[in-house]
């Protein structure tokens, strides 16, 4: 392989060489592979992966199936029945069984399919130097020898010699569990030296905590050092929901309970005279009909495919739990840049010299304005690429974008002022510097000094550190009139809802490296404010949040009065609530803050710390939040959140990789709309138990009062596996798949801890299985009376059969659908019932299946009995919920 062979040149490990060795190693130009040379490289390499565990065989996936205690039980009835010689009953029931085991097969692969889907979705990305150019390709892509640009919020994605840093910190706790980061250098390290002294290298799974850097691939997939314990993190198994953890519960109780039942029901029918062997196989075929065994499944499928959907409209689930979290959420704590505004800024004015001139009123003949243009395009990392391909902070394109109106080139400023070092943008600072050397031909009186330091960044926090201020009649000392201009200047663009940046420069004498000590005694140059319109939906997404009981909250770095201004006019900021500031937050204790919080909508110049504690205390209210964040920093927030959101577009790797869900639109609405997702999957499931528990409870009661009345059994065998078989599973599936409504958004979000099969939700349960068995029994009934015992069991049979198809349409909603367009909404619901209608039709009405199923020809007034038998469930459950709405 080539990473093996490769990892060593004379002994020495890539760590020891210096990077221009390592790339000469790998043959790596310095602008990248090509594609041709990846795709060759790669079928010695292979794929960047750790080797998960692979999915099963197909075949194994269906023996698993048979591993089910019923189904074992069951088997063991087929082989009894056959030994008695029913060996109709035993090939009926093994048919059964493997249908049955088909179906699950099906249903396990589709749900791990979807699942797979979502997880490709949410993989993560890398920048790539390939063919010359930088794209962003999935981490699985890479193969020793990429060239690989890495900056603060990556994830590093295979293990790598750094080429050029800046302020490279790289948390590698995971790896070596030093919890403090590790400043990088890109110098060789000539020793040998153990892991976590390998500064002049990266690893994969550990994350950027500061700055930029440049990496060549060394090793990748199993052969980096993670993948060296990878078989230690191997944890694929996929957690189990809430809600199937509650359902499998409530499953086995009500098995043990089923179980029992049938136990008792086997003692009397060997009592009354009926022959072991057909007592015990009449008692299991019960309780597998009566045992809803597809409960825990079907929530699982149902929501992976509500995933998929989810997914198509811009929120990716990476954690199947979130989806039912999404139904509580009664807090949604949001960004402001970006998710509730369009991140699309336009510069608006340009303050410096004391005066205030609109973007397109600057120009480059007034020095003041020129100064203030070069600055902003110096202290900057985005580009504007051919055909206006903006890359980088829309807050930086926006400043690049004054060119055409400043008529000065920008690659000319950056070519005569070229950058030495950086300290990045973080948002706990709140701004940026960079370091630049003027060209030795330079004779203009711009920046006199051969280094000079340019710092941008948010107002308040610069002004603390300028003390003194730049004028066209030159340099004059900060005092606190000169501060207060500034400041109401900056009230004045903030109150107009405009972001405002601060630019400040300090003249320095040689230095090596720049330290955050430089970044003080700055000359104030001026401030640029900028418009960043919210969103359209957001207004209408706010609205449906407060309609749906859920909390607006804003939470943002930027100042005060702007975010107040935006807040307020997309309707999160109202007269009873009011804005609070970061720096008010540190004087509060955690329980002040805690009885504040409802009064508090928006909060301004926040720092990530600060969300933890937001979320923590309308938690500690009993509240179920949502927290969005796209830095570095906002991962432990997104952790505490009960559902973490992270940005798509903008958001880092690592705030991905902490989130439960991620929006690749990054849209507030987004959030909005996945919550009504949620709530509709959570009422089409419950729906789907709603169905199959009376469904299963109508078998029971008619078994149960036939019991009771001393008359003969109501069903063989195989009539209660068919119908567990057609009357399960499919119409239940399609339930889940309910066409979703705006309706759950009026309704108060469900409370986390309440649990779902709640005495209202029983109450229903009750009611239908009530109607369902008096049904059942009323058909059986007049069989009995028209016939005998085989005529009475075709009758209860097909009516059952049929009622649970008809029953279908009543559980799709809470108020009555009948003779309404929701009747016939769910294509899949019509699909199910149609198919079943047609299966038991044929049971009953052809010769060769009829003997199959133990059943006797009807006639044709007997068969329009058993119809309409079947039918009148409908509309009397319709009936029930009418007046129960009626009543409510
Ligand atoms: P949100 O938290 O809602 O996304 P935000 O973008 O304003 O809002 P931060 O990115 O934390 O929040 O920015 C905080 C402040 O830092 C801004 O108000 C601005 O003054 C300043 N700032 C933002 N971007 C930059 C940048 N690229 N360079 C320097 N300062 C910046």
């Amino acid at each position: 392989m080539m990473q093996t062979d490769t990892r060593r040149i004379n002994m020495k490990e890539m760590y020891q060489l210096t990077a221009t060795q390592v790339m000469k190693h790998f043959d790596s130009p310095i602008d990248g592979l090509t594609s041709t040379q990846a795709e060759e490289r790669r079928r010695t390499s292979g794929w960047n992966e750790l080797t998960a565990a692979k999915s099963k065989p197909l075949w194994k996936l269906f023996l698993e199936q048979f591993q089910d205690f019923l189904v074992i039980i069951l088997i063991i009835a087929a082989i009894i029945s056959g030994l008695l010689g029913d060996a109709e009953s035993a090939v009926v029931i093994l048919v059964v069984i493997t249908l049955n085991a088909i179906l699950g097969t099906v249903q396990t692969r589709q749900a791990e399919r979807s699942l797979n889907s979502l997880k490709n979705l949410s993989a993560p990305k890398a920048s790539v130097f390939r063919d010359g150019s930088v794209v962003q390709l999935p981490a699985r892509d890479l193969i020793p020898g990429d060239i690989v640009l890495l900056e603060a919020g990556d994830i590093v994605p295979a293990d790598g010699r750094i080429m050029e840093c800046a302020g490279l910190k790289i948390d590698e706790s995971a790896l070596t569990g030093e919890s403090l980061s590790v400043d990088k250098i890109t110098d060789a390290i000539p020793d040998q030296v153990a892991l976590g002294d390998r500064r002049n290298m990266v690893f994969s799974g550990s994350f950027i905590t500061n700055g930029r850097g440049k990496i060549i691939i060394t090793d990748i997939g199993m052969h980096t050092e993670v993948g060296k314990i990878a078989n230690l993190l191997h944890n694929t198994s996929a957690k189990r929901t809430p809600l199937q953890i509650s359902l499998d519960s409530f499953g086995k109780k009500l098995s043990m309970a089923i179980l029992v039942f049938c136990g008792i029901l086997f003692g009397i029918s060997v009592f009354r005279g009926e022959s072991i062997g057909n007592a015990f196989l009449f008692a299991v075929a019960l309780a597998v009909a009566a045992i809803p065994e597809a409960l825990s499944s079907i929530v699982t499928i149902v929501l992976s495919f509500g995933t998929q959907k989810m997914a198509k409209e811009h929120a990716i689930i990476r954690k199947l739990q979130a989806v039912e979290g999404l139904g509580s959420i009664s807090v949604i704590c949001s960004d402001k840049t970006g998710t509730l505004t369009q991140n699309k800024m336009t510069v608006e004015d340009y303050y410096v010299n004391g005066q205030s001139v609109p973007a397109d009123e600057t120009t480059p003949s007034d020095t003041s304005n020129k100064l203030l243009y070069f600055a902003s395009v110096l202290c900057n990392d985005a580009r504007i690429e051919q055909e206006n391909k903006e890359i980088g902070d829309p807050t930086e394109v926006a400043l690049l974008q004054m060119e055409p109106q400043m008529h000065i080139a920008i690659s000319e400023i950056q070519a005569k002022y070229p950058r030495i070092d950086e300290l990045p943008f973080d948002s706990d600072r709140k701004m940026m510097s960079t370091l630049h050397t003027c060209s030795k031909d330079d004779h203009s009186s711009d920046f006199s000094e051969k280094q000079i330091l340019i710092v941008k960044g948010a107002v308040d926090v610069l002004l603390q550190r300028t003390d003194a201020i730049w004028t066209t009649n030159g340099t004059i000392p900060m005092n606190s009139d000169e501060k207060k201009r500034i400041q109401m200047q900056n009230q004045q663009y903030s109150e107009q809802g405009l972001r405002v940046l601060a630019f400040a420069y300090r003249e320095l004498t040689i230095i090596d490296k720049l330290t955050f000590e430089h970044e003080s005694h700055l000359t104030f140059l001026g401030l640029i404010s900028m418009m960043d319109p919210p969103r359209p939906e957001s207004k209408e997404a706010v609205a449906t949040c407060i309609r749906a009981g859920i909390r607006p909250v804003m939470i943002t770095g930027d100042h005060i009065a702007t975010a107040s201004a935006i807040a307020r006019r997309i309707g999160i900021l109202t007269p009873d609530t009011k804005a609070c500031e970061g720096a008010v937050l540190d004087t509060m204790s955690d329980q002040e803050l805690q009885e504040l919080v409802p009064e508090i909508s928006v909060y301004a110049r926040v720092s990530p710390e600060h969300k933890i504690r937001i979320v923590r205390a309308w938690q500690a209210r009993g509240n179920i939040v949502a927290m969005t964040g796209d830095g570095v920093n906002d991962a432990p927030a997104l952790k505490q959140a009960d559902i973490g959101v992270a940005m798509g577009n903008t958001g880092t790797e690592v705030a991905k990789d902490a989130s439960d869900m991620v929006l690749t639109d990054d849209n507030f609405s987004t959030i909005v709309s996945a919550v009504k997702n949620g709530r509709n999957l959570y009422r089409n499931i419950l729906h789907a138990i709603e169905f199959l528990l009376s469904g299963n409870l109508g078998a029971i009661l008619t078994v149960l009062t036939a019991s009771l009345a001393g008359l003969p059994v109501p069903f063989a065998p195989v009539h209660l596996l068919f119908i567990n078989l057609l009357t399960d599973s499919l119409p239940a599936i399609a339930l889940g798949l309910e066409p979703h409504t705006d309706d759950v958004m009026k309704e108060h979000p469900r409370a986390a801890t309440s649990s779902i099969l709640t005495a209202s939700f029983m109450k229903k349960i009750g009611l239908d299985g009530l109607v369902i068995g008096t049904t059942t029994v009323c058909s059986y009934l007049t069989g009995l009376q028209q016939g005998n015992a085989l005529l009475a069991s075709t009758c209860a049979f097909g009516t059952l059969c049929l009622a649970r198809l008809f029953h279908g349409f009543n559980c799709k909603s809470e108020k009555p659908v009948l003779f309404t367009k929701k009747m016939k909404n769910n294509k899949w619901l019509i699909g199910a019932f149609a198919l079943g209608a047609v299966l038991i039709t044929g049971v009953l009405t052809l010769p060769g299946l009829q003997n199959l199923f133990k059943v006797q020809t009807l006639t044709l007034a007997q068969l329009g009995i058993v119809y309409l038998y079947a039918f009148l469930s409908l509309p009397i459950i319709q009936l029930c919920k009418w007046i129960k709405n009626r009543k409510n």
